[in-house]
């Protein structure tokens, strides 16, 4: 692949990549400082208990994802996605300003929704216009996409580093608002460099014409969604009642989150793959995606403890004074991209290497590896915090290396999960399974979430009992997914 990195490419892809690159910076800038923000009461933060803030936490971040449903929902039927990149854009800046104003819990949340609502908007919109860059498909379109990754983890670090900087050193709110900046560079590079070179794309939406068939089938689905809507109001009620489930708490609100999120996922598979006329071979397919949408949910809940547990763990057990000079914990966040910029070119060309041998792995084997690297990555953590709870500071190479695990497995599971999602999609519902794709993120940042709750300051015995958990259990899955690689990839009936 890195042979095609260097091919020419049209100037749109920098000008997406370019966009692209501030709203990740506002995204990873947001985990980087958020949730210590929330627990904090010394600099002028709110000072939640860790149970309320990671739910916070989890649920910023779970919204984010999960609002690209709608957002590409709103591109494809009402916007466009170039308007919808350019309004989403906006929002997001505007929320960053809502966020910089040093106010109460009420603003703070405009805020934060604000930005949760842009990224739903923007996000997926701009993923899928550089594809329509590249009509004919094929490998210069798998490069514009890793040069894509690319900008996404440029903005990434650059988040983590001046946001993490200013939030932690300088003011929280200062932080919060540095993402507007970058924001409207975006955009007015967007405006002007998309005028030019994005000429015809995305400018309508996509919206397919009603034909009398369509039109009954919608109503049919309509009928259906309400009664999934009530069924789903009734559960939580029921929840509430039985005081399962408390939604007067931020945790509340989380777990209410992770129900629908897991109703929505199983109901929207369960009616493709009965409603959805499907032949005998594309079922297999879906039945395919569903595991690898569990693998991922699973992987990406480990994954992004780096804003939450990892994040504690970096603040309040990890040396980092270097030179007399204290590192903001932060930065540790800085080496899930930095490894991505790194190790992406080499691990692209070492699939291509293995494929011109014919030994390149099958998908669900890189998912087995994604999850067994994350699991390894655990069990470094549970070593960690064994030294964490004698009361010394853990050296701060285990979160190196952890994030070194992280990173390999990313590169293993998430561009492979994209293109497989896109690859063994019944060709109809292929922006419907890109969202549910999504929707695993959000489903493992929420997870991500609500398990750092337990990382509270008079809990610090159970850390490495809590890291054992995770490490066990996507080691297991990932090992049980090894072992029946050769069945799932039948399923896949001849796509690779
Ligand atoms: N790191 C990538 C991004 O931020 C992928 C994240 C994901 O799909 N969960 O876009």
């Amino acid at each position: 692949m890195s042979s095609h990195i260097s091919q020419k490419h049209p100037r749109g892809l920098y000008v997406l990549f370019f966009a692209e690159m501030w709203e990740r910076f506002s995204y990873y800038g947001m985990r980087a400082i958020l949730l210590l923000f929330l627990l904090d009461s010394a600099r002028g933060g709110p000072g939640l208990p860790a149970a309320e803030g990671a739910a916070v936490y989890g649920l910023y971040t779970a919204s984010v994802y999960l609002l690209t449903l709608p957002g590409g929902w709103i591109a494809d039927n009402i916007l466009g996605q170039k308007k919808a990149i350019w309004y989403g854009g906006i929002i997001i800046m505007l929320g960053h300003v809502i966020l910089a104003i040093p106010s109460g819990t009420g603003v703070f949340l405009l805020g934060l929704t604000t930005v949760a609502v842009g990224t739903g908007l923007l996000k997926p919109n701009i993923s899928s216009i550089v594809g329509e860059l590249y009509p004919e498909g094929g490998a210069r379109r798998d490069a514009a996409f890793s040069i894509f990754y690319m900008g996404i983890n440029l903005g990434s670090l650059l988040g983590i580093f001046i946001v993490g900087y200013l939030g932690q050193k300088i003011s929280w709110h200062l932080g919060f608002g540095a993402a507007a900046i970058g924001m409207l560079l975006g955009l007015i590079v967007f405006r002007i460099g998309g005028a030019r070179h994005l000429k015809g794309l995305g400018e309508v939406p996509l919206a397919t014409v009603s034909t009398p068939e369509s039109v009954a089938q919608g109503n049919s689905n309509k009928k259906l969604g309400y009664v999934l809507i009530a069924a789903v109001v009734a559960l939580l009620v029921g929840l509430q009642l039985g005081g399962i489930i408390d939604f007067t708490t931020a945790q509340g609100l989380a777990q209410g989150a992770g129900v629908i999120i897991v109703i929505i996922s199983v109901s929207y598979f369960l009616f493709i793959l009965i409603l959805g006329g499907l032949t005998p071979v594309e079922k297999k397919r879906v039945l395919v995606l569903i595991i690898l949408f569990i693998a991922a949910a699973l992987f990406w809940s480990g994954y992004e403890q780096a804003g939450s547990s990892l994040q504690i763990f970096a603040e309040r057990h990890t040396e980092r004074t270097v030179a007399g000079w204290e590192v903001p914990s932060s930065w540790f966040q800085n080496f899930q991209p930095t490894f991505v910029l790194i190790f992406a070119p080499i691990l692209a060309s070492l699939w291509i290497w293995l494929s011109s041998r014919s030994l390149n792995p099958s998908i669900p084997v890189k998912f087995a590896l994604g999850l067994i690297l994350l699991g390894l990555s655990f069990f470094v953590m549970v070593w960690a915090s064994d030294v964490a709870i004698t009361g010394k500071l853990a050296s701060p190479f285990f979160l190196t290396f952890t994030y070194f695990l992280h990173t390999i497995g990313e590169l293993c599971l998430s561009p492979v999960g994209l293109s497989s999602y896109t690859k063994l999609a019944p060709k109809r519902y292929v922006s419907q399974l890109m969202g549910i794709w999504f929707v695993a993120a959000s489903l493992g940042n929420l997870i991500a979430g609500l398990f750092a709750g337990n990382f509270d300051e008079g809990n610090i015995l159970q850390m490495p009992a809590l890291f054992n958990q995770v490490a066990i259990f996507t080691t297991a899955f990932g090992l049980l997914l090894l072992v029946f690689w050769k069945p799932v990839k039948n399923w896949m009936g001849g796509i690779h």
